[in-house]
């Protein structure tokens, strides 16, 4: 009990001083029950969202549809959900309607697995575990409540949450959990692509990522939302996995590396946007995905790199360096120390700040135009990209005098 927050507590206290029973429930029982501390806490009750709206001073109604409303006591937000089941699903989405229930057993045979399935009374110390959840739990397993095939029918996602908390909690998929995936497929692919990328983000970011990724594959999940990967060859997607779990675990690495040698810049972008990652996240996987192969780059000179730079923008120069580094070291392990040379080179010509952008040229368009003695027109646009170019070749020259001068030799060459 000594991890459970005081105002968790007194949400707790309240609401069995005025007769509702009340628990903890889903992924903080879990953690508690396994020994590690819970991210957030989540209270079911018997009483009726309308009965804990009264109950407290300050209650928003978050979900009152579902039956959840967030009481806010000391700054700090608790979740409420009354004790309910679900109504008829539809097309594997969640169910429209909820029936409000009086019996904690009834809300516990709803959820997913047998370890998601337990609450907890910290007043009694009572833990209610009616499917197995904490010899689930001691035997590393991850189990449908009830039947398997009929839960992963009703909700499409469920297959992918199995294959996820086994990932995280390096569990093993019961068998008959295990085999419901392939023939509830088609239900699974009626799920939203946010919903499965947020599931499939977990997998990706976990320390198990690599066997999180083989899994995926082995039930069919995989083909559903990353066919690339699902249906590169086995080498190919070993390679690629292998990348993946050597980058630090930040979803924008961990896409790019897994991505890399089986799709282009833009189709890993395209995908980023297809799976709803943020339009941020999906153009920085496809900036990734378009320059990883920095080996090509190893016999490059400094004008080179520094184009490079300049397409990339110095801010994405580590994670560059992180996924490129990541392909190289399970593709040609031999090639390390080139690599390593070549980043050194690419982290110094980025320390020295050289100018990559018009707007770090030493001349404004104004400038330009007074120089070249014209107005707006396109002879300035040519002027400005003929100086860039200049400077990106040699970063010295980026000063007034010496691109005023540089621009009427220019010019000169262009009258004659
Ligand atoms: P995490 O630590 O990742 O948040 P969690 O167990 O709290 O894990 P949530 O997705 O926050 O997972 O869901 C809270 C609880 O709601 C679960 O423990 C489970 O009891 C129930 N639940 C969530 N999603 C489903 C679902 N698709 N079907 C059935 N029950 C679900
Ligand atoms: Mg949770």
């Amino acid at each position: 009990n000594a991890d459970i927050p005081r105002p968790v507590l007194d949400v707790l206290r309240r609401l069995r001083e005025l007769g509702f029973a009340v628990f903890l429930v889903g992924g903080c029982v879990r953690d508690m029950v396994r020994g590690v501390p819970p991210k957030d806490f989540d209270v079911t009750t018997s009483a009726h969202p309308h009965e804990v709206q009264a109950a407290f001073k300050k209650v928003i109604p978050t979900g009152i549809q579902h039956g959840t409303v967030t009481v806010v006591i000391g700054g700090t937000h608790v979740e409420v959900t009354t004790f309910r089941s679900e109504g008829d699903y539809h097309d594997g989405r969640r169910p429209s309607t909820v029936k409000f229930e009086s019996d904690i057993t009834e809300d516990l045979s709803r959820r997913d697995f047998t370890i998601n399935a337990m609450a907890y009374d910290p007043i009694s110390r009572d833990l209610v575990d009616p499917f197995g959840g904490q010899a689930d739990l001691q035997a590393h397993v991850i189990r449908c409540v009830r039947d398997p095939h009929e839960r992963f029918s009703e909700d499409g996602l469920r297959p992918m949450r199995a294959v996820r908390f086994a990932t995280v909690l390096g569990f093993m998929l019961e068998p008959s959990t295990r085999a419901a995936i392939p023939p509830t497929l088609p239900v699974f692919r009626k799920v939203a692509l946010e919903r499965v990328r947020e599931e499939f983000v977990k997998v990706l970011l976990s320390p198990r990522a690599e066997s999180g990724l083989v899994l995926l594959a082995e039930t069919g999940l995989l083909e559903v939302f990353l066919p690339e990967l699902a249906r590169a060859d086995a080498e190919a997607a070993r390679l690629a996995r292998a990348a993946a779990h050597a980058v630090p675990a930040e979803a924008e690495l961990r896409m790019a590396a897994l991505l890399a040698d089986l799709v282009t810049g833009p189709q890993a972008r395209e995908l980023g946007i297809r799976l709803k990652f943020p339009n941020k996240v999906a153009e920085t996987v496809g900036l990734l995905v378009e320059h990883a192969v920095l080996e090509k780059r190893f016999s490059d000179g400094d004008p080179a790199l520094r184009r490079l730079l300049a397409r990339t923008g110095l801010g994405q120069l580590e994670p560059l360096l992180a996924v490129a580094r990541a392909r190289v070291q399970v593709r040609s392990p031999e090639r390390l120390p080139e690599f390593t040379q070549l980043q050194e080179r690419l982290r110094a010509l980025a320390a020295a700040k050289p100018p990559l952008t018009t707007k770090d040229l030493a001349l404004t368009g104004g400038d330009i135009m007074a120089t070249l003695g014209v107005g707006p027109s396109a002879i300035v646009g040519e002027a400005t990209r003929f100086l860039l170019d200049t400077v990106l070749d040699e970063p010295s020259l980026n000063q007034p005098e010496k691109l005023k001068e540089l621009l009427r030799t220019w010019q000169a060459g262009k009258g004659r």
